[in-house]
C-alpha cells in the first residue's frame, strides 16, 4: 500500500546532498522513492557515462536532470558560450536517460530585466531544436522575486507562459516550483493556462520557512512552513498534469542530518501534508 501512495513520489539528489549518487540511489530504493531527478554535480565524481549506466540499473525513473539556463550576458559571446554549454547539458541528459532538463534561467545585474527576458527567449529558441532532435524537453522554471537580481529573470508564472506561448516550440514548458511560486495571486489562473498550453513539465515541492533565514538554503520541509501545498497539487492535477512530484529542498540545516533518516522524513511528510 504504501509503495503505490509513493509511486508519484521522486527526489532531487541535491535534497540529500551529503549523498553520493550511488548512495543516494540506494537510500531513494530503501525508502521506496519511485523517481530521481539528478543534480549535474551528482555526475561528477564517476562521470557521464558510469553514472548513467547506475541510474539505468537503478529501477528509479529519471525524471530531470538540473540544471540548464543561466542565458542572459552583457556579450554576445558570452550568450554564445551560455547556448554552447546548454547543448553540452542536453548531450548529458540524452546521456542519462533524463527526459528534461530544469532550465534556470538567469539574470546578470545592470542589464534591464525585460531585455534578459528576450535573451533568454532567444537563447531558448537557438537550444530547443538540438533538445528536440535527442529527446529532451526544457522546462522553464520562474524562480522567486527575491532572485530576480542574479539568478533569474524569469520571476512568475505568467511571464514563463507568456515564453511559452510565443516560442511555440513542443519541447519548451514550464517546472512548476511550489517555493517560487505560492505567493502569487494569479497562481491558479496561470497553472491553468500552463495546462491547457500542455506545458506543465514537472511539478517541485518543499516549503516556506517563516522567518526565512538563507535566501538560497533553507528551505522547509513540507509541513514545515505556510505553503498550500494540498491546494496548489489540486489546481496542478486540474490542469491536466500526472507526472511525478519533486521534493526539492536545499537546507543547510537538513543536510546536517543523518540522511537515510532524513529520507524517511521526507517520505512521512509527502504523505501527510503533499
Ligand atoms: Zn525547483
Amino acid at each position: 500500500m504504501e509503495a503505490a501512495s509513493l509511486s508519484k513520489l521522486c527526489v532531487h539528489t541535491i535534497t540529500t546532498k551529503p549523498l553520493s549518487l550511488p548512495e543516494a540511489i540506494e537510500a531513494y530504493r530503501e525508502t521506496n522513492v519511485a523517481g530521481i531527478t539528478v543534480w549535474r554535480d551528482a555526475l561528477v565524481p564517476l562521470g557521464v557515462k558510469e553514472s548513467a549506466k547506475r541510474l539505468a540499473d537503478s529501477g528509479l525513473k529519471i525524471v530531470s536532470l538540473c540544471r540548464g539556463g543561466f542565458f542572459p550576458a552583457t556579450t554576445a559571446e558570452g550568450r554564445q558560450a551560455a547556448i554552447d554549454e546548454n547543448k553540452r547539458i542536453v548531450d548529458e541528459a540524452a546521456a542519462v536517460g533524463a527526459p528534461l532538463i530544469v532550465l534556470v534561467c538567469g539574470a546578470v545585474p545592470g542589464i534591464p530585466l525585460a531585455e534578459q527576458r528576450k535573451q533568454i527567449n532567444d537563447a531558448i529558441a537557438a537550444v530547443a531544436p538540438y533538445a528536440q532532435e535527442r529527446g529532451v524537453k526544457l522546462g522553464i522554471e520562474p524562480l522567486h522575486p527575491m532572485y530576480a537580481g542574479d539568478r533569474s529573470a524569469v520571476n512568475t508564472l505568467g511571464q514563463a507562459n507568456d515564453m511559452v506561448e510565443q516560442l511555440r516550440l513542443a519541447n519548451v514548458g514550464v517546472a512548476v516550483d511550489v517555493y517560487h511560486l505560492w505567493w502569487d495571486e494569479r497562481l491558479e489562473a496561470e497553472i491553468a493556462r500552463c495546462g491547457r498550453n500542455k506545458a506543465i513539465f514537472a511539478y517541485h515541492v518543499c516549503d516556506w520557512r517563516s522567518p526565512t533565514r538563507d535566501m538560497l538554503n533553507d528551505r522547509g520541509l513540507m509541513g514545515d512552513g505556510c505553503i498550500p501545498l494540498r491546494q496548489i497539487r489540486s489546481w496542478v492535477e486540474a490542469a491536466g498534469f500526472d507526472g511525478m512530484i519533486e521534493v526539492e529542498i536545499f537546507s543547510t540545516e537538513q543536510w546536517a542530518t543523518e540522511q537515510r533518516e532524513y529520507l524517511k522524513r521526507i517520505r512521512d511528510a509527502y504523505l501527510k501534508h503533499v
